[in-house]
Order: C-alpha cells, then sequence, then structure tokens
C-alpha cells in the first residue's frame, strides 16, 4: 500500500513528487506511466523516419511528458492556463518562482530569464485594438529540457518507486484506491491524476468508471502563418517575440508560439496532423522566415463534441493521410488555390499541398486572422506581404473540466488531479505550479 500514487510522470507530476520529497514526510510514493522513461523515450521521427511507436508516440509520453517538448517556461497568469482564476494569481506567481529555482537548480540557469514586456509597444498596440501580453520567460529549448528533467529524475528515483510502459486497466475506490494495471493491482491510500492532455480519452472514461463527469471543453483552432523573417522587426525589434490578442465578434484570438527564424513542422495528436512550429534548433542553419498560430479558442458541451470537431475540420484536411494545405495570403484573400509556390518569395520550411484553404477551414478561422492581420498592418505602419504562407491547420487541445475545489480533490475523496487533466492549466509552467501547490498540501499527511 502507497501513500500517494500519481498516475503519470508528466511535468506537473515530477514537480508534484519532487515536492513531496523535501520534508521528511517519509510519504510511499508511487508512480505509474504508460510510457517509458526519459532515457529511453525515443521516436524515428527526431531521425527524420516515422513514427513507429508502439502504444503511444514516445515524444510525448513518459517521464517528463510534454517537458521534454520546447521547453518553453513562461511564466505568467496572462496565458497558460487559468490557475490564478482556482488559488490566485500571487500565489501562483510565487509558485512559479519555485518552479524556476528548482529548474536552476537542475542545470537551467543555462539560459538567462528575460522578459518580453514592452510599455510602448503595449500602448500603440492598443491604438489598433491588439492587446501585448507581456511574460518572464527560461525557454531552455529540447536539449537543455532533457537535461534539467533529466537530473530531476536521477534525483527522485531511489526515494520513489515508478512503474513504466503501464496500461491502467481500473480503479476502484473503496477503503483505499486499487489500481489496476496490466503489471499487477496496486493499493493506494491518495490517488493523483496528472495524465496532461495524452490521458484526456483514458481520463474521461475511468473517471466515468468512479461516478465522475466532465463537462465544457475548450478547443483552439487556427491556422498557422509564415512570414517574411523581418516582417514583424517594427514589433520586435525591442523583444525577440511577442503575443498578441484580438478581439472580434465575441472571439478572443491570440499568437502562439512565435518562432523567429524558425521552421513549420507536422505535429501529430489524437490520430490528426497538423502545422506546427519550431524554434531554430541549434545546429541549423536558421531559416529566414518567422512563423506563429493564430488560435481562436471555443468551448463545446462534451470532450466529444469538441474531438468530433477537431476530427472534422483537420481529419478533413489530412484526408486519410498527412495532408497539410498550403496557400499564399494573396490567394486566400482572392479565395483563388495556389497551385504552385515555386516562386514565392517566402519559401515554405514544410512540404504541403497548395490548395484553397476557403475551401476546407471553417469561415471563422479565416475571417478573425484577416481581421488580425488588417490590426496587425496597423500596428506595423506597413503591409503584410502576399507572399506570406498560411498553413491549415493547427490546433491546441483542452482536458474536459471534471470539477475539482480549490485544493485539486475532486468530489471523490482523496482523488485529485494536478497539471493539464484539471482543466486548469495549459502550460509547463503552470503545470509544474499546481505539482508544487499540491505537493504542499499532500505532504502535511493526514
Ligand atoms: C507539442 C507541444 C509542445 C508544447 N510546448 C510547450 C512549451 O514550450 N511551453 C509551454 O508552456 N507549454 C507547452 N506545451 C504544453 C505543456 O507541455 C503542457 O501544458 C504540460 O506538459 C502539461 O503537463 P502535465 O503534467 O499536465 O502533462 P504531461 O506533461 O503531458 O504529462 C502527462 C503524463 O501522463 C502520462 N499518461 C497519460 N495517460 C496515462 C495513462 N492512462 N496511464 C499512465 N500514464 C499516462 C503520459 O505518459 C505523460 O507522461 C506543449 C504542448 C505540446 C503538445
Amino acid at each position: 500500500m502507497y501513500d500517494i500514487t500519481i498516475i503519470g510522470a508528466g511535468v506537473s507530476s515530477v514537480f508534484l513528487a519532487y515536492t513531496l520529497l523535501q520534508t521528511e514526510s517519509g510519504l510511499s510514493i508511487h508512480i505509474i506511466d504508460k510510457g517509458k522513461e526519459l532515457s529511453e523515450r525515443k521516436c524515428g521521427l527526431d531521425e527524420g523516419k516515422s513514427c513507429e511507436c508502439e502504444d503511444g508516440c514516445s515524444k510525448y509520453i513518459g517521464f517528463a511528458g510534454l517537458g521534454m517538448s520546447e521547453g518553453k517556461f513562461n511564466y505568467t497568469n496572462d496565458f497558460g492556463g487559468e490557475l490564478g482564476k482556482k488559488i490566485g494569481k500571487n500565489r501562483v506567481s510565487e509558485l512559479m518562482k519555485e518552479v524556476d529555482e528548482i529548474l536552476c537548480y537542475f542545470g537551467a540557469e543555462q539560459v538567462d530569464l528575460y522578459s518580453t514586456k514592452n510599455e510602448s509597444l503595449a500602448a500603440r498596440a492598443s491604438a489598433h485594438s491588439l492587446k501585448v501580453l507581456s511574460t518572464e520567460v527560461r525557454h531552455l529549448g529540447s536539449n537543455l529540457a532533457l537535461e534539467v528533467f533529466q537530473n530531476m529524475y536521477e534525483s527522485i528515483k531511489d526515494r520513489i518507486t515508478f512503474t513504466f510502459s503501464a496500461q491502467v486497466e481500473s480503479l476502484i475506490k473503496k477503503d483505499c484506491f486499487t489500481i489496476g494495471t496490466n503489471q499487477g493491482n496496486f493499493h493506494s491510500e491518495k490517488l493523483v491524476l496528472a495524465t496532461g492532455m495524452s490521458g484526456s480519452e483514458w481520463l474521461a472514461s475511468r473517471t466515468a468508471s468512479l461516478g465522475l463527469y466532465p463537462g465544457k471543453t475548450r478547443l483552439d483552432l487556427g491556422l498557422r502563418v509564415e512570414m517574411k523573417g523581418d516582417q514583424l522587426d517594427s514589433i520586435l525589434k525591442e523583444t525577440f517575440e511577442t503575443k498578441l490578442q484580438y478581439r472580434d465578434r465575441g472571439y478572443t484570438s491570440t499568437t502562439y508560439c512565435m518562432n523567429p527564424k524558425g521552421r513549420i513542422i507536422r505535429k501529430y495528436q489524437h490520430g490528426l496532423v497538423m502545422a506546427d512550429g519550431q524554434n531554430q534548433h541549434e545546429k541549423e542553419v536558421p531559416s529566414t522566415n518567422l512563423n506563429f498560430t493564430l488560435f481562436t479558442p471555443r468551448h463545446f458541451h462534451s470532450y466529444d463534441a469538441a474531438m468530433k470537431e477537431a476530427k472534422r475540420v483537420i481529419g478533413g484536411i489530412n484526408d486519410k493521410r498527412e495532408r497539410v494545405v498550403v496557400q499564399r495570403l494573396e490567394d486566400l484573400k482572392k479565395n483563388t488555390a495556389t497551385s504552385c509556390i515555386e516562386n514565392n518569395l517566402i519559401r515554405p520550411s514544410l512540404k504541403g499541398d497548395t490548395g484553397n484553404l476557403n475551401d476546407e477551414v471553417p469561415g471563422l478561422y479565416i475571417e478573425t486572422l484577416l481581421h488580425f492581420f488588417e490590426a496587425l498592418e496597423g500596428l506595423m505602419g506597413e503591409t503584410i506581404h502576399p507572399d506570406t504562407l498560411l498553413y491549415g491547420m493547427d490546433a491546441k487541445f483542452y482536458e474536459p473540466k471534471i470539477y475539482t475545489n480549490e485544493k485539486f480533490e475532486t468530489e471523490i475523496p482523496g482523488l485529485y488531479l494536478a497539471g493539464d487533466c484539471s482543466g486548469d492549466t495549459h502550460s509547463l509552467s503552470q503545470a509544474a505550479a499546481s505539482g508544487i501547490y499540491l505537493g504542499k498540501l499532500l505532504r502535511q499527511k493526514n
């Protein structure tokens, strides 16, 4: 019997476990993950081959979860989740400081903390109906993220029981929790689910068997934009990157994952193939382009309804293969298919199928992007180049919200949710902060 079992060994779980170990509480802790430990997380996609991972792609699952991505820790309440609404913005800011201190202790100080705050830009943007969202950032990049999480693993692995490559088949609560897996049954006094986005379908089915039902689900869809590398110079001259928000007809759209000198890559999630962006990799020649996605969130009454919409729109574009559609801005505006981009000024960094996004993407996302571009042109004082490329499409998925109180405890006593599966966090920093927060509560052992 363990005192605490955490299902999921991702970002929130690692910070939760680390926090639990910071006092001599003597708690016995068990972490179960369907993926592998960090050193064994290998996928053919990393070497330009195809993904042949069994039972889920190693890029996304296993120790550190999605922390093994770009590792960009944005320390802000303005985006990346609503943790501040739940436990107070000041407390979240303090927890984020702790997140950063822990990261630095394990090697993250190799990269500097920087701020994207720029008051004069914020004032100019506001005159064009744009809001600048600013944050402090510690951007590890994928190699350093790997190193930091591996160091964290080394520091906790002898004091925690890990069960990797485990399929959790059942969860039963009687006097304690019984967790049925393909590696046997485990028992625990308290149970934390920290399964992130990669466990969303599993979570929905397992929580239903416990009598918990998820509600509203958010889905962000948007086009990924690939611009001339210097197109945003007038905005970016004082900050490396920016996050802009635009309100249009009741929808609030926000730029996401801006990558100066970066590339567009394919992203694989939930059986769908999307256009994502990637920063310039340490060893790569920088591209001459800049990319970002303009995401517009919508809320659906259930997780199934949100996934149905994602599968309808993106699955339709994918056409049962890995199809991503690319179109020139000028053609998008004229509603004509792009036929050839051989001589396009902006060279596509991803090979997609040329076409007409107007025929494939719901009008909301196209109209919003064009209105946002108008506002952006006002702010920049110049026209966005007609050879700008738009890729259909990118998506950000969210967990359905299951009710938890301010201690992240569900309506089942002793059952907690941490990180993205709580529906309260959507980012590395907030997921990690939720882990520390819950760790402090649970180590009080009562
Ligand atoms: C491609 C990509 C890049 C991202 N980059 C950034 C970024 O740079 N900055 C940022 O702030 N945010 C980023 N995010 C979001 C961020 O990674 C997440 O918000 C964060 O990792 C959430 O942490 P978590 O602990 O909730 O879940 P995760 O880190 O996803 O961990 C979940 C863990 O649960 C395990 N699991 C799932 N289901 C089960 C199950 N049934 N049984 C056992 N184990 C299970 C998984 O193997 C995984 O280890 C990115 C997201 C994606 C998809």
